[in-house]
């Protein structure tokens, strides 16, 4: 398997490791709705912070050209959707125009 795979598969799991550290600040910010109208995450958000995450992947410096949550591998909204769910941000939505550093292709 070509090693880029392998790099793409070991930042994403150093990356998962990292939601997990970071888990106390999402469960503090549960929200008891159902993920369709969870809120969506804030620019001041802790995790959003840690995770240098936009609302606009075009305003981030370091976001490879194309890249956005719609497209990455941990969104969770559906095929289309303008906001979806991410594991990084339990109870949160993230814009599908989004982006974070833990942005990992679909494959
Ligand atoms: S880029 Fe991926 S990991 Fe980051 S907030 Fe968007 S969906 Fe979640």
């Amino acid at each position: 398997m070509p090693s880029f795979v392998d790099n793409s598969r070991r930042r994403l799991l150093k990356k998962l490791a990292m939601g997990v550290a970071l888990a106390p600040f999402a469960v503090s910010q549960l929200h008891p709705a159902t993920a369709g109208d969870a809120p969506l995450v804030t620019p001041d958000d802790q995790t959003a912070k840690a995770f240098k995450y936009v609302a606009d992947a075009t305003k981030s410096a370091e976001a490879r050209p194309g890249s956005r949550c719609g497209n990455c591998m941990l969104y969770q909204g559906a095929a289309g959707s303008i906001q979806g769910g991410c594991p990084l941000f339990t109870g949160k939505q993230v814009k599908a125009a989004g982006w974070c550093n833990s942005w990992t292709a679909k494959s």
